[in-house]
């Protein structure tokens, strides 16, 4: 094992966890266990929140100025950490380490950054009639975060929370906890006031569900699978506590007849297939035009072989594993009854080779997918691309909006006129056209059962505030 971590950080310090059992972490590409973290409970929860509870009214107060100064040494002690934090994420979830690298650290990065902007010059008041409208930060905010993206998730909460003058109590996924502990290490080191960022690490049902029933925490914002999220809903409700979810996707990639089909599969692929699949806004179906469709499938195939499986730190590696031997599991079983339905595989599949350790699954091309089935409707997260064939953009958009999520998307095609008309019958809470670049101080944030609420720039800070009218 390579390290124990055996502290929580409460109030400005390191805190020795209870003596419950340690929850074992795992490196996927070796399936050893390679750190132990501590489980918390309830009673740790409570700490937290009343450190935080303690912190909020200064640190709400707080000139923004200071505020964004305060994030600035923050984001200048985690840049010295940045090679830490993108080997740290290829050991605890097996993300290719130039991935690692680009995305999984330089994105929250980037984040924090917009945030040190966004801190400095907070939204200002507005006049509507005799009222001043302000906005106040919302208080003390409980932040529950997944897997996929480690310190993303983290970041697009904190740095968003700090910035509109609230206090965090922070739980990261018991399967990927380990950069947190780098992010706590950095707001350490960037002094920050005592309580205004908490760790408790721990399970979901324990310290996640503490924190969602907690009585003081004000707004419980959560990023995970939907299921999850409806609970965190039901527990906020009991005490009409406000809550943000950042949840599940089924994203389509509309591909329309005058598409450049080349480009279109490529990064449709590469979409599908990063961080093996394992993201939420994934374009998971493919919709083509049926005059396209047999060429998009000889591209798909060709494509879906330059994806090489293998050890994240080989920089040869396009694809890791899944996070754990049950996501692996589930994906496999996904695959399995998505070819029973009676669609067609074009590459990869459940036989297809995969290294003997590690929790690996094929990159996998499914075409003839019917829009009813499970394979289109569920979220599989993992190297999986369901391919459908449609008539017309009407069509399209039908089967495009068949789906109880709504997070992202895609359209393609060689009139940009046309691709914004479908873009906006979609109903999701993102669309990218002809693979327009991330943009990370867009809104982030789902229509239907991908979420409630939006992250990342000034829309993101706003969820973290109140509004105040003062009438006079
Ligand atoms: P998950 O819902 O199992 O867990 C997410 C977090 O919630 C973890 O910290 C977990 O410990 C905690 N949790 C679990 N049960 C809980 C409970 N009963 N009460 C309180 N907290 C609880 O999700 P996951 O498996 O970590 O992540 C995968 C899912 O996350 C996928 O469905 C994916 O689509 C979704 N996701 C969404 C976004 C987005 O921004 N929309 C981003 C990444 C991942």
């Amino acid at each position: 094992m390579e390290f124990a971590k055996t502290d929580f950080y409460l109030d400005g310090r390191w805190v020795a966890a209870g003596g419950g059992s340690p929850l074992p972490v795992h490196n996927p590409t070796t399936e050893e266990v390679v750190a132990t973290v501590p489980a918390g409970t309830a009673e740790d929860v409570d700490r937290a929140v009343v450190a935080a509870r303690t912190a909020f009214e200064s640190w709400a107060a707080t000139d923004p100025a200071d505020r964004a100064a305060h994030l600035d040494r923050l984001h200048a002690a985690l840049t010295a950490r940045a090679y830490d934090i993108a080997r740290t994420i290829v050991l605890e979830l097996g993300t290719p380490l130039k991935v690692a690298t680009r995305i999984q650290t330089g994105l929250p990065l980037t984040v924090l950054r917009s945030y040190v902007d966004l801190a400095a010059r907070p939204p200002a008041p507005q006049t509507v009639g005799n009222s001043l409208v302000v906005r106040e930060p919302v208080g003390v905010v409980g932040a529950i975060t997944p897997w996929n993206y480690p310190l993303h998730q983290v970041m697009a909460k904190v740095a968003a929370a700090l910035a509109a003058g609230c206090t965090v109590v922070l739980k990261p996924s018991e399967l990927t906890p380990l950069t947190a502990y780098l992010l706590l290490d950095a707001v350490h080191e960037a002094g920050l006031p005592p309580g205004v960022v908490n760790l408790v690490t721990g399970t979901g049902p324990v310290v996640g569900e503490a924190i969602a029933s907690h009585p003081d925490v004000d707004l419980v914002s959560f990023t995970g699978s939907t299921a999850t999220g409806r609970r965190i809903a039901h527990l906020a409700a009991d005490r009409v506590a406000r809550v943000s979810l950042e949840l599940g996707g089924k994203s389509a990639n509309v591909i329309l007849d005058d598409a450049d089909l080349a480009t279109a599969v490529k990064v449709g692929v590469g979409n599908a297939f990063l961080n093996s699949g394992q993201t939420c806004t994934a374009w998971t179906r493919m919709l083509v035009h049926r005059s396209r469709y047999d060429e998009a499938l000889d591209l798909l195939a060709k494509a879906t072989e330059g994806y090489r499986l293998g050890d994240p730190l080989d920089p040869g590696t396009r694809l890791g594993p899944l996070v754990s031997a049950s996501q692996r599991d589930r994906v496999r079983d996904h695959i399995t009854r998505g070819l029973a339905d009676g669609s067609r595989l074009v590459a990869g599949g459940p036989d297809a080779p995969v290294p003997q350790q590690g929790w690996f699954v094929a990159p996998t091309v499914i075409a003839d997918v019917d829009p009813d089935s499970a394979l289109a409707q569920e979220e599989v997260f993992g190297p999986v691309l369901a391919v459908i064939p449609v008539d017309d953009d009407d069509h399209a958009v039908a089967v495009a909006n068949n789906s109880r999520y709504g997070l992202a998307g895609a359209v393609f095609s060689g009139d940009e006129e046309r691709a914004l008309r479908v873009a906006r019958r979609l109903r999701t809470g993102a669309v990218d056209i002809n693979g327009a670049q991330f943009n990370p101080m867009a809104p982030f944030g789902g229509y239907k059962q991908s979420g409630l609420g939006r992250e990342l720039g000034m829309h993101g800070l706003e969820e973290f505030c109140e509004v105040k009218a003062i009438q006079r």
